[in-house]
């Protein structure tokens, strides 16, 4: 069969080009991985083609023996790494090393400051895979062929990672994947075989197929063993073998192929199930969260195999979404080898490694926190947000789930999450019988929020939530260790034997006293308020808004209104502090317009301190200022 000697030029995607350049400065210091990445590539690439062949015999083109090759020329100075797994297509080729495909990426480059230190940082949370090769390579030429009897052309791509590449369509007679590094000036380290050997125990012993290099006769001595192939890792899957056997290093190293991470993950996993149904799984907590973790089409990290064969990448029914971060693999001694998609849905061995499974995340999690500080703060930091998700998917595991949570709270006002709802517990006051928390859109707002005076006042301890998942935490988690949590800004406040007969008496009679109070402010406000009443939570601030026992409250209000959701206006109910000094001075006024002014600011500010936005600000600034002017003439 002849080919056309076609050769075209393509552009990168812009973001490639940018992505390329920031890589070779940040991960130069490390820059031997290149051959990790391209190694797990290959890993990949035969995992997917032993897949497909489980439904079609025929793609192994009678050349069923998976490995990775990996040789060098030291007069032409380049690397070689093959593969005979699943190979790419040209449309494959274009799609997967010559754009990004991943959701998200757009987001990825915004979040990119310029500074180079700064960004550093972030791009081993992108993973870059192939395009590390720039690192040490001027050019790379990549050759591949689909596996199948059909797709008899490979593709050659070249590039030299400046904003081009060139595809051509090439006679390829094997399948699989040829990647030829064309090292840069100075990289001649690489081409010594001791050197790609260590490299390659190091990072890459756990590779499941055997990696081969050519034996050389200055390493074994031998003349005869020359041109023989030699593997050089140890070629089992290494969730197979015994954890005794596995160092913390293997560990790694692993999570960084499944987990496409450049960092040591914060912990692993490991365990194997025996019993009704059979598996193993090797599950990772990462030590910072993803880019994409926030987006939708964020893909879950679990691969599923089956007895050794992997069948998916991100299984989304091993794991629920608050536990979206895990990393790793299952393996099932169960399921059928084909099994589809569709079939994990519904599936009896499925729900029942999903269960278990999340009783051992959940299990290291509470023994990290329980055992390293440090290390469960940083999980905290990456990862608060997601498991707040938990109590409202997880009813079965809700309590574990809320054992695990961290608040900031007026104990210390830290805008840090540290306080566990068992450090609440154990410094409630004598007669509390409620976990109290308050929900604002900030962590200021939360602070200084006029609710929380007589908690302050009385030493009680609120917790201050502010992230926008707590409001949908709140929502589910209704109780905890048979303690009802209650939010200070909604409903009568009602804090039982923490006010003292002398307390009682006092508010019922400032109530009585001010009932003349309350019916002309109600008189004013009309429609914009469901009630008025005199409050007992305050004590420097004339009037704050709570929301009625079952309504929302103000800020879940505009969480939802934020996103495009239909909600009816819900009145709040304004509460008045008779004590201070400007409601008693409205107690006696008379002239009826300045009682009406007065009234609408006070509700104004009530609704500002708890981060809400007027309906007619600029009649409250005049109202404001016809005031002031009074009070200076
Ligand atoms: P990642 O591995 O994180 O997806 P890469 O940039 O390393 O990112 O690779 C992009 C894609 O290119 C892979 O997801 C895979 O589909 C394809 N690919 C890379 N190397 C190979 C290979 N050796 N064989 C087949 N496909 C490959």
């Amino acid at each position: 069969m002849t080919v056309e000697a076609h050769k075209e030029t393509l552009g990168f995607q812009t973001e490639v080009k940018q992505l390329l350049n920031l890589m070779i400065h940040s991960l130069y210091s490390n820059k031997e991985i290149f051959l990790r990445e391209l190694i797990s590539n290959a890993s990949d690439a035969a995992d997917k083609l032993r897949f497909e062949a489980l439904s079609d015999d025929a793609l192994y083109e009678d050349d069923s023996e998976l490995k990775i090759r990996v040789d060098f020329d030291k007069d032409a100075r380049t690397i070689t790494i093959t593969d005979n797994g699943i190979g790419m297509n040209r449309e494959e080729v274009i799609e997967n090393v010559g754009t990004i495909a991943k959701s998200g990426t757009r987001q990825f480059f915004e979040s990119l400051t310029g500074d180079q230190a700064k960004d550093a940082n972030l791009i081993g949370q992108f993973g870059v895979g192939f395009y590390s090769s720039f690192i040490v390579a001027d050019k790379v030429t990549l050759t591949s062929r689909r596996a199948g009897l059909g797709s008899e052309h490979g593709v050659c791509w070249e590039s030299a990672g400046e904003g081009e590449y060139t595809l051509e369509t090439v006679e390829k007679p094997t399948r699989g994947t040829e990647i030829v590094l064309h090292l840069r000036e100075g990289e001649d380290e690489f081409l010594e075989a001791y050197r790609l050997r260590s490299i390659i125990k190091k990072y890459s012993d756990h590779i499941s197929l055997p990696i081969v290099m050519k034996s050389q006769n200055n390493d074994s001595g031998n003349e005869e063993k020359k041109d023989e192939d030699e593997t050089v890792n140890s070629a089992s899957a290494l969730w197979s073998r015994s954890k005794t056997d596995i160092s913390d290093e293997e560990y790694n190293e692993f999570y960084k192929h499944v987990g496409h991470d450049f960092q040591d993950p914060l912990t692993h996993i490991h365990s194997r199930v025996e019993g009704k149904t059979e598996y193993t799984s090797l599950l990772y907590i990462p030590s910072r969260a993803p880019f994409d973790l926030w987006d939708q089409n964020h893909q879950h990290g679990i691969k599923l195999y089956v007895r050794r064969v992997f069948i998916m990448d991100d299984a989304d029914q091993l794991m629920p979404r608050y536990l979206r971060f895990v990393k790793g693999v299952m393996d099932s001694d169960d399921l059928p080898l084909n099994v589809s998609r569709e079939i994990l849905q519904h599936n009896k061995v499925i729900d029942s490694m999903r269960s278990g499974s999340i009783k051992k995340v959940l299990g290291a999690l509470e023994d990290m926190a329980r055992k390293d500080d440090e290390k469960y703060k940083t999980f905290w930091k990456e990862f608060g947000r997601v498991m707040k998700e938990g109590p409202g998917e997880d009813f079965a595991n809700r309590e574990q789930i809320a054992k695990l949570l961290r608040f900031s709270s007026t104990h210390d006002d830290s805008e840090e999450q540290h306080v566990s709802l068992d450090d609440y517990i154990s410094r409630m006051k004598a007669g509390q019988e409620k976990i109290y928390f308050i929900t604002a859109d900030s962590f200021a707002a939360a602070k200084n929020s006029p609710h929380l005076e007589v908690f302050r006042k009385k030493g009680i301890e609120v917790l201050l939530l502010s992230d926008r998942v707590d409001e949908w935490l709140m929502s589910h988690l209704t109780e905890f260790d048979s303690k009802a949590m209650v939010s200070v800004a909604r409903g009568d406040l009602d804090l039982g034997d923490l006010d003292d007969k002398e307390e009682k008496k006092q508010q019922k009679k400032v109530e009585k006293e001010s009932k003349d109070l309350v019916k002309r402010v109600k008189d004013v406000l009309g429609e914009k308020v469901k009630d008025v009443r005199v409050t007992h939570r305050l004590t420097t601030s004339p009037a704050c808004l709570v929301a009625d026992e079952n309504d929302m409250t103000a800020n879940m209000e505009r969480i939802l209104k934020s996103i495009g959701q239909d909600v009816p206006n819900m009145k709040p109910i304004l509460e008045l502090n008779p004590e201070h000094a400007l409601v008693s001075r409205l107690k006696e006024e008379t002239d009826n317009e300045r009682f009406t002014d007065w009234t609408n600011i006070l509700f104004d500010q009530a609704l500002l301190s708890e981060g809400g936005q007027l309906e007619d600000p600029a009649s409250f600034v005049q109202k404001l200022n016809k005031l002031l002017l009074e009070l200076s003439s």
